[in-house]
């Protein structure tokens, strides 16, 4: 009995050991199969804006195994775009370094932290035609494209494209019915009308001014045709915050998404939109976009980043 107890306990120490063993040696031969696998660094953004002669700390931007990471540096002192690739070898191989590139606009920066559009080459979008297509200071529509499918807003001369046309109506009437009075102050506008709009503001208020309020041409939302400026008054300034607390104003916040439309550019969120608060600036993104956007508090900028990082994995 007892030389049995002691082979039984011995063949499971045994098996035990051998078990362990090849679990580390499986464990070895993947990491050796797959070196791409192995844990290696982050890129935290795919793109910054610096303020012109600002020192770079460059590793502030990747999170991970960053003790070998390599980088190229820029020069701050010239306005414009540029890419910093940073790259880390594979210590696996001694080869197939993994390289993860960072654009960077090197622009003028204003103490309110609005930046000038003027120093930066932004990317040209792709889907223009999407209702939730994204368009800021540093996403352009392609040059030359309009939207193809634009009507008069009932009682206005103003122009949207269809589908917001057709939700701005339901809305407007939803306002009426509770005794609120709206008026629409500008819809669709053409590049060329917005060129002239930019110039305007530049000209009569400089462009810090006009950077926090106006788009430059090709970064409006307004020229996809799915935007819309209302007021609480037709005539005199129209457009200053006061709009915030008035009745519209206040429905536009409780009750616009409903309809597909978003307040763009929210008070609290000037650091991410890079747009001064606009209480009268509403965009269409369709209804059910603008439900997630409204009940998650996000800006837009921010949903759009969620939703294709949420692709990509
Ligand atoms: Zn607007």
């Amino acid at each position: 009995m007892k030389v049995t107890s002691i082979s039984i306990k011995l063949m499971l120490v045994f098996l035990l050991l051998l078990s362990g063993c090849s679990t580390n040696k499986e464990h070895k031969k993947s990491q050796e199969q797959s070196p791409t696998k192995q844990k290696t660094f982050t890129l935290n953004s795919s793109r910054i804006q610096v303020n012109q002669y600002a020192t770079i700390n460059y590793l502030d931007y990747v999170s991970g195994n960053t003790d070998a990471i390599e980088y190229n540096t820029i020069d701050t002192s010239k306005l414009g775009t540029y890419e910093v690739t940073y790259s880390l070898e594979d210590t696996t191989t001694n080869s197939n370094q993994e390289a993860k590139t960072m654009i960077v606009d090197v622009v003028r920066t204003y103490e309110n932290g609005i930046f000038n559009p003027t120093d930066l080459t932004p990317e040209t979008i792709t889907n223009p035609e999407s209702i939730t297509a994204l368009v800021n200071k540093t996403h352009q529509i392609p040059s030359g494209w309009v939207p193809n499918d634009l009507v008069e807003v009932a009682g206005s001369s103003q122009q949207l494209r269809k589908e917001a046309a057709e939700a701005f109506e339901a809305f407007y009437q939803a306002a009426k019915n509770q005794g609120i009075t709206c008026y629409i102050i500008s819809g669709y506008r053409t590049n060329d009308a917005q060129a002239l709009y930019w110039q305007r503001q530049v000209e009569i208020y400089g462009e810090e001014y006009a950077s926090l309020y106006s788009a430059y041409p090709g970064r409006s939302e307004h020229q996809l045709g799915l935007a819309i400026d209302i007021s609480n008054q037709l005539t005199g300034n129209r457009l200053t915050e006061q709009v915030a607390n008035s009745d519209i104003g206040k429905f536009i916040v409780s009750d616009g998404y409903k309809y597909g439309f978003i307040l763009r550019y929210p008070q609290d969120k000037i650091n991410i939109t890079n747009y001064g608060y606009e209480p009268w600036h509403m965009r269409y993104v369709g209804k059910e976009t603008a439900e997630k956007i409204h009940q998650s508090t996000l800006t837009f900028e921010e949903y759009i980043e969620m939703n294709s990082v949420k692709k990509t994995v």
